[in-house]
């Protein structure tokens, strides 16, 4: 069995599920697509740059054809337009005077998807979605991962619409839920198989399908032309006449080729984009050789030099002339978009400038204040030491010294007044002179004492708020 590039191709582009545009009346002419499709970007262009400003290159789809139903099918490689157009909201209801209805694929690329294993039955995917959407914002679904289910676990597909988001599960290797941890890893798919619309048979499309001349049914193997008659038709398979529908992976055409296309993908892995790695199921490893993966280790240009030659020959590419991209309307949209980042980035400059002088200016303002309060707390010791120089002088020279001299005129005219009367007048009043000088010191002490506990707890108080002043200037 010979496997063909297109099949080959068609094995590892099973991560871009493609976007289909239904239209009302059907498409005949591939030039009637090339003008849809430019219509389509020049129609999102402004709003898509809008919602990413920084994206710069050359706004493309990778692939598109008419389907056999005269439908425009389009193939996205680039992350942002193909989560951009995943909205039908953000499609015109009509392309080119035709009316469409946009379907785009129901699940991200396989480079947004993550496994949990063997996450047990009993927590629902609400509960997973409850959980994760603490930390993760950009859930897009949660599902079960199909041929998993047992009856304890299963795996669950996490699709996440930021990349920074997935690679930051992936690199946590584990998740927490219910208090459990369950193991993450990337979603790795196996090789898919092209199957003929026509023949069901594995490795060519119908377009250019030589084995039968009518489409034919995948239960009976008979004449399809008549849909409605083969709703209900016995199943025998036309390939090899088992028991199952003649596309079914069971079939022994299909895992030949599988088998087949396998080993052709391991001798050229070079077919593969760079991205993508394939998964080889147990059953199609070497007895040699175990390897689990198939990757494109070759480089860069040489892979897109393999994708261009073969995307010529199974779908018409894209042509977008010079002219096209250097039209003044999207020169316009370009200019506008680098002086609006500009713009943007110069602001963001000006503004921290600005916060960085008023930090500073209130930086001053505080030492100030500091300074202030320094010379004040400075000048307040100083005016307490000249108080205890006066309150000590007053207790111990002014008391001590009128008490002493009271007292020895007192003792003097009691000496000299021997039976003469004429000092008892003065005498008197040295004693009441005495008793007011003691009563006087007394009250004194008293209160300079109870002041002088006031004002120890005074300074303790204000050392302390000059302490956390100090210490901590932002507050
Ligand atoms: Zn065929
Ligand atoms: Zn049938
Ligand atoms: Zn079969």
């Amino acid at each position: 069995m010979k496997i063909s590039n297109q099949a080959l191709v068609y094995a590892a582009d099973y991560h871009y599920s493609s976007f289909k545009l239904e239209c009302e009346s059907k498409l005949n002419d591939k030039k009637q697509g090339v003008k849809m499709v430019n219509e389509l970007m020049k129609y999102i262009k402004i709003d898509f740059l809008r919602a990413y400003p920084l994206f710069t290159k050359p706004l493309l789809v990778d692939l598109w054809w008419i389907d056999s139903e005269g439908n425009l099918q389009m193939i996205i490689k680039t992350t942002e337009l193909y989560i951009y157009l995943c909205n039908k909201d953000r499609y015109p209801n009509e392309l080119f005077n035709f009316k469409i209805k946009p379907n785009p694929p129901a699940h991200l690329p396989l480079q947004h998807v993550v496994i949990l294993k063997w996450v047990r039955n009993s927590i629902a995917d609400n509960d997973i979605r409850e959980e994760l959407n603490m930390t993760y914002k950009s859930i897009h679904s949660i599902s079960t991962m199909n041929g998993t289910l047992n009856n304890r676990t299963r795996h669950v597909k996490i699709e996440l619409l930021d990349k920074t988001e997935y690679e930051l599960i992936l690199n946590n290797k584990k998740i927490s839920l219910m208090g459990q941890m369950f193991d993450v890893a990337e979603f790795l798919p196996a090789p898919k198989i092209l199957i003929c619309g026509r023949c069901n048979k594995p490795g060519r499309t119908k377009r250019i399908c030589q084995n039968s001349t009518f489409d034919i049914c995948r239960r009976c193997g008979g004449d399809r032309s008549n849909a409605e008659a083969h709703n209900d038709c016995q199943i025998k398979c036309h390939h090899c006449g088992g028991q199952h529908i003649s596309t079914d992976y069971k079939c022994s055409l299909m895992e030949e080729f599988r088998r087949e296309l396998i080993n052709e993908l391991k001798k050229h892995p070079e077919k593969l984009p760079q991205h993508i790695q394939l998964f080889i199921p147990t059953e199609y490893r070497n007895k040699e050789d175990k390897t689990k993966y198939i990757q494109n280790t070759s480089s860069y240009q040489q892979k897109e030099q393999n994708l261009n030659l073969h995307n010529q020959i199974i779908w018409p590419t894209l042509t977008y002339t010079s002219q096209d991209m250097n039209n003044p309307m999207n020169i316009n949209l370009r200019e506008s978009v680098r002086l609006l980042n500009n713009e943007l980035q110069e602001m963001k400059k000006k503004y921290e400038n600005d916060l960085q002088k008023l930090k500073d200016k209130y930086k001053e303002h505080l030492d100030t204040l500091n300074q202030t309060w320094l010379i004040m707390h400075q000048q307040h010791q100083t005016s307490q030491q000249m108080l205890t120089v006066i309150n000590n002088n007053m207790k111990q020279v002014i008391f001590v010294t009128c008490l002493k001299a009271t007292r020895t005129i007192y003792e003097a005219l009691n000496k000299i007044k021997t039976n003469n009367n004429d000092y008892n007048e003065a005498i008197h009043q040295l004693e009441n002179q005495i008793e007011y000088l003691q009563e006087a010191e007394f009250f004194f002490t008293t209160h300079i004492n109870s002041l002088q506990q006031l004002v120890d707890k005074q300074n303790e108080i204000l050392n302390k708020a000059l302490d956390s002043l100090f210490k901590d200037p932002n507050v």
